[in-house]
């Protein structure tokens, strides 16, 4: 049996290293962790152990797809790649011609995690001066949350978890998300007697392996982390020597959080204030708590604020200082990048517009203010997402994108929902039939992948795409004469790390810093060295303003109120990532249908049963689903595990119809667990 390595390029912080089973030059087997990478450990999450039944999917794109009927008619023909891309590149000529290049807008995320593959469209686009995307759908709150206090992420190594005695994972669910956090946690548990503590929205399938769980309601996990910390203060175990050495304005924190009282936490997040005084006093004795920050929390309008005040726990606790303690995010500024050849970044336009990803609904429907003050966007080259499911306030991303006057170029694995509104389809690789190379923001380690297989019929990669365009297009720059390993190659080496074939020979690298740094015994990356507890929002991001400096609870958020009493939020569903995986025979199974969770008390009120078919609904517009009547949940938070195809959804519309495209602040981001409902059987 020849087994290959290579590394999972979904939009997962474990970035897990793989083995994979080739059968033969065009054929996959099994796919299984590797055992020798010290993150990895072996343990993959199932949905990547069955991804023959992805790459081998019968319904992939193979050949380039023409529209033959009007839009969204779903109606293609296929026509050469010589044909699709002298086509794309006319239309983008043409628009550029009336209304200048900032009418085009190449949008992309991380439908792979790639650096060649997910981010050479920037490479074209920065050398034709298109709009430029504000990248920040997924990360955006989160980090500037992290980025307020403690400054660039990176932080204790995520492998000592398996050293820590007390392990908080706040507002993650890493059983569905990210199962390598749960072997670590696992260890923990096994050879120290390590606690778990989650706290959550929900009872996820991770509350439902803990120890301890406190179900908060959404938007509300700043007002515990602030009593949380009023405890440690209140009780002497702040520690005053480490804030001395370490933090900045710990005194006025110390101020600050004076009626922060858990009485106070439990009126606003409603867990309860002897739950919140256990959970403070456990932290304040165990120097080994290890907080692993999710990104369910951060997706709130005050999310970031939030994010903050949960890192300033580990801060006044002094529990960074000690092995297996601290709190982290994400390592994502450790691999210190030069993308320079990548992205182009030296033919970048800085007076070219931005416009936001998250507001894709807005621009398209020219509600917003940015795409306002300039040229319509009437030519798009779509890669890595699917906007039409998975981008906030649906309905307008469906009219936009059904514009007429807007030509859409799609390059998918698949037939999605957004390249069904597509002009022109390109078939694109899997991750198995190309070169990249990996971060992980869960990890440490910098990992490689040369093709496994070759890639079926007509489908080609990201990189290859790009360049045919700029070559028809005119763009200039070095990286577009480059093969995908010469950029790997060079991209490395001038980023300060080992060659590729050198990486090659080697599968990964570990670039986990030392221990002082990673838990900042040489000073926090801020501007003073120190952790920040009064955040200045402002330099992060023109909606600064919004967000209190200190630890608060902000009260900016979709309210629950008369009219809408519900609180939705849309976790991630353990068979899907994001959109990808919904189209796999297993995956669908195992998720059955989009369902809605509902409290038993909530559910009695409105005279609903288990299976029942209920509408749920807002100003935005309204989604039809089944009832799953759940008790792990406060009475009036719903929970609907995403992401659905539109199409699952009686309407034909899914979840995110119900979602906000406001952006949080302080820098923008959408606020996917920020969203206030009613609910009528339907
Ligand atoms: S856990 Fe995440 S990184 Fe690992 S195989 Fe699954 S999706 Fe990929």
């Amino acid at each position: 049996m020849t087994y290959l390595p290579s590394v999972c390029p979904h939009d997962c912080p474990s970035t897990c290293a793989l083995e994979v089973e080739r059968l033969d030059k065009r054929t996959i087997g099994r796919i299984r962790g590797a055992k020798s990478n010290s993150y990895t450990a072996g343990v993959i999450c199932a949905k990547v152990a069955r991804y023959s039944e992805r790459v081998h999917h019968p319904k992939r794109l193979l050949a380039p797809l023409l529209r033959a009927g009007a839009k969204g008619t779903g109606k293609f023909v296929e026509i050469t790649w010589d044909e699709a891309l002298d086509r794309v590149a006319d239309e983008f000529k043409t628009k550029a011609g009336k209304y200048g290049s900032e009418t085009v807008w190449p949008y992309f995320f991380a439908g792979t995690m790639g650096i060649i593959q997910r981010d050479g469209i920037q490479r074209l686009r920065h050398s034709m001066r298109y709009s430029r995307q504000a990248a920040n759908i997924c990360t955006e709150l989160v980090q500037n949350g992290w980025i307020g206090g403690a400054g660039g992420p990176m932080g204790p190594d995520p492998r000592e978890l398996a050293e820590s005695d007390l392990i908080i994972v706040w507002g993650g669910n890493p059983v569905s998300t990210q199962v390598n956090v749960m072997a670590h946690i696992s260890r923990a548990r096994k050879e120290r007697g390590a606690k778990l503590v989650v706290i959550d929205a929900y009872q996820s399938p991770t509350a439902e392996v803990a120890d301890d769980v406190l179900l908060v309601q959404p938007g509300t996990d700043g007002a515990v982390a602030c009593a949380i910390m009023h405890v440690l203060f209140r009780d002497g175990f702040a520690d005053e020597p480490y804030m001395e050495k370490y933090t900045d304005n710990w005194r006025e924190l110390k101020e600050h959080l004076q009626d922060k009282t858990p009485v106070w936490a439990e009126k606003i997040s409603g867990v309860s204030c002897q739950k919140i005084e256990a959970l403070a006093r456990e932290i304040g004795k165990t120097e080994r708590t290890y907080i692993r920050i999710g990104y369910g929390f951060a997706r709130s309008r005050n999310g970031a604020s939030q994010v903050h005040a949960v890192a300033s726990i580990a801060a006044v606790g002094g529990n960074f200082q000690f092995l297996g303690g601290g709190a982290f995010w994400s390592n994502r500024i450790v691999y210190h990048w030069n993308k320079t050849v990548v992205e182009g970044l030296d033919v970048l336009d800085p007076i070219t517009r931005i416009l936001d990803m998250s507001r894709i609904g807005p621009v398209l429907t020219f509600e917003d203010e940015a795409v306002r003050k300039g040229p319509p966007v009437t030519a798009m080259l779509v890669q890595n997402t699917n906007p039409a499911a998975v981008a906030p306030d649906t309905k307008r991303v469906l009219k936009g994108l059904k514009r007429d006057d807007l030509f859409l170029c799609v390059h998918e694995q698949f037939l999605t929902e957004t390249a069904q509104l597509a002009d022109i389809v390109l078939p694109a690789t899997m991750f198995l039939e190309h070169d990249d190379i990996y971060q992980a923001g869960g990890h440490m380690h910098l990992q490689i992948h040369q093709a496994v297989i070759e890639a079926p019929e007509q489908a080609r990669s990201n990189h290859w795409v790009i360049n045919e365009l700029a070559k028809r297009l005119g763009a200039q720059h070095p990286g577009f004469g480059m093969t995908e390993w010469e950029l790997i190659d060079k991209t490395l080496l001038d980023s300060g790390w080992p060659s590729a074939d050198a990486l090659l020979e080697k599968k990964w690298h570990d670039v986990q810093p030392s221990f002082a740094d990673s838990h900042f015994l040489n000073g926090f990356p801020t501007s003073t060295g120190r952790f920040q507890f009064s955040a200045d929002w402002s330099k992060l991001g023109p909606l600064g303003s919004k967000l209190p400096n200190y630890p608060d609870h902000c009260d900016n958020i979709d309210s629950a109120t008369a009219e809408k009493p519900f609180r939705l939020i849309t976790s991630p569903a353990r068979n899907y990532l994001n959109t990808s995986f919904t189209e796999t025979p297993t995956s669908k199974r195992k998720e059955v249908r989009p369902t809605v969770k509902i409290h038993p008390d909530a559910a009695s009120q409105l005279c609903l049963e288990d299976g029942d078919k209920v509408r749920l609904g807002n100003e935005q517009g309204s989604v039809v689903l089944n009832v799953s009547i759940f008790s792990g949940l406060q009475t009036n938070v719903v929970v609907v595990e995403s992401v659905w195809p539109n199409s699952a959804f009686e309407e034909g519309v899914g979840i995110n119809t119900l979602i906000s495209a406001e952006p949080g602040p302080p820098n923008g981001g959408a606020v996917f667990h920020d969203t206030a409902i009613w609910i009528k059987p339907a």
